[in-house]
């Protein structure tokens, strides 16, 4: 199970370029997708799934091109887009026996898939409920349902956590965690926390570039010694975000406590922290705008003067650890 990304470039319209010489292989497990908006992910996840063709590259699956055979791949993909929509009025059995119609899977294996899923995703007491009437995170979890109804090699999900809530976000994340064993997993998100914990590997991109790839360690490698937190008043606040990196904020007592990403130390008092992949994603994202953390700004920031014997002010490496 290996898909593999050639250079792939893809133009619409007027000239915009939504990806540009993107080149990664994937391999089984979960592949945490990360870009702001507009960094070309749902454009590479359409064209993982042959809903689109890119303009210059290739894509391959197991050695085989998808362009020229879409089919071998269609049959081994499980595809949630990040625009799912439901058929309000039909129930979730409903839905999803008229989906697996539609993708030609045989009846016998419709009759024992639905309600195993249907058991996986916790939807079952809620089944016979027509899903105009679901929340956003069931009806989330019925397309998950829906792209696994050919238990398929190649799962893709774009945005699968986008407006919803925490406690659903992570119940999506784990249950992708679950289904990652034998099969190649692609997550696209913009949301750092959703690829965290679950992600065996990693891919940053921005403007349609890959930016980097790897493991959790890997990407936090290069920004070990680079993240550092100190404490500065509420006024210096909007000034240090104008001028830094700043990756992490929390007001306290004696004033804001910020995590700031910066080749030096940004200042008196600040003390060195462990990176976190919030962190080393706006570095990336950084150093590709050409506004690396070493220049994105020049003064230091004055310490905030502490209290006498406040505790707090010294605890800023064991607060940042359990962070
Ligand atoms: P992401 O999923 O990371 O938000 P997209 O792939 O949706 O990024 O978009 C990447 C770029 O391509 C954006 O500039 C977007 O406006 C543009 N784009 C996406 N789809 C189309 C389209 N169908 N026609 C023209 N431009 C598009």
């Amino acid at each position: 199970m290996k898909l593999s990304i050639h250079r792939v470039a893809k133009c619409y319209a007027h000239d915009v370029w939504a990806l540009n010489d993107f080149q990664l292989d994937i391999g089984p497990g979960i592949l945490g997708l990360l870009g702001p908006n507009g960094a070309g992910k749902s454009t590479l996840m359409r064209i993982l799934a042959t809903i689109t063709r890119p303009t210059r590259g290739h894509v391959t699956w197991d050695g085989i091109e998808l362009a020229t055979y879409p089919d071998r791949l269609r049959t081994v993909l499980g595809y949630l887009p990040q625009d799912f929509g439901v058929y309000p009025n039909l129930n979730a059995i409903e839905f999803l026996e008229y989906l697996a119609a539609i993708r030609g899977v045989d009846r016998r294996t419709t009759r024992q898939r639905i309600p195993a899923l249907l058991e996986l995703f916790n939807l079952t007491d809620v089944c016979r409920r027509p899903l105009g009437g679901y929340s956003g995170g069931m009806k989330q979890r019925v397309g998950i349902a829906q792209a696994l109804l050919n238990d398929p090699r190649l799962l893709i999900v774009d945005e699968p956590t986008a407006g919803l809530d925490p406690e659903e976000r992570v119940r999506i994340r784990n249950l992708l965690s679950e289904l990652s064993s034998q099969r190649v997993v692609i997550l696209s998100t913009h949301i750092v926390s959703d690829v965290e914990a679950v992600a065996a590997n990693l891919a940053i991109m921005a403007k349609g570039r890959l930016l980097i790839h790897g493991s959790l360690d890997a990407l936090l490698q290069p920004v070990v010694g680079k993240v550092w937190e100190t404490v500065v008043a509420s006024a210096q606040l909007e000034e240090a975000r104008k001028n830094r990196l700043v990756s992490g904020c929390t007001r306290r007592a004696d004033g804001v406590r910020l995590r700031i990403v910066a080749e030096a130390s940004p200042g008196p008092g600040a003390e060195q922290v462990f990176p976190t992949l919030e962190d080393a994603y706006l570095y990336y994202l950084a150093d590709q705008r050409e506004s690396t953390p070493a220049s994105a700004g020049t003064g230091s920031i004055p310490p905030q003067p502490r209290r006498d014997e406040d505790s707090t002010a010294h605890s800023l490496s064991a607060a940042s650890n359990s962070r």
